[in-house]
């Protein structure tokens, strides 16, 4: 059979969205961590046992020393914004309408950078200010258990 009508016609494509339900597990210290957020309102990290670096959120090895963390460990509420970056135009999945910021957040006690959001006060937000957790009214076991993260100072 020919297909030689194909030569005569322009290609032309279709653009669609295909949604993929997933469940994934957390694992067991991804697992104390979410339900430290939602039953206990605290953010929880992890020590190495080794170079005693506190990771947030909780890893199950140190990936310097390649040992289990073992040392839960109660963060504070309140860090500091080691980078960000501006969100202005909208774009599918996002977690929250723009504009906002996504920020890495350097919590006090943790010695890595938590990866959040910040909504409000962006023309004063620069690297190095304070900021404090702002928890959701209704959590559910997710990291958006914290809403975003509110700068208390400059
Ligand atoms: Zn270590």
């Amino acid at each position: 059979m020919s297909a030689a009508w194909l030569e005569e016609v322009e290609g032309l494509t279709l653009k669609g969205k295909i949604g993929v339900p997933y469940t994934w597990w957390v694992g067991e210290v991804g697992s104390r961590f979410l339900n430290g957020l939602k039953e206990e309102g605290k953010i929880l990290g992890n020590r190495c046992p080794r170079c005693k670096k506190v990771y947030v959120p909780p890893r199950k090895n140190c990936g310097r020393c390649f040992v289990d963390n073992g040392e839960w460990v109660e963060l504070g509420k309140t860090g500091v914004v080691m980078a960000h970056t501006v969100v202005h135009f909208e774009y599918p999945l996002q977690p929250a309408m723009p504009p906002f910021a996504y920020a890495l957040i350097r919590l006090d006690g943790a010695d890595v950078e938590l990866f959040h959001m910040i909504k409000k006060d962006l023309e004063r937000l620069r690297n190095g200010v304070r900021v404090e957790a702002v928890f959701a009214e209704r959590r559910t076991g997710h990291i958006l258990d914290i809403d975003s993260f509110r700068i208390v100072r400059e």
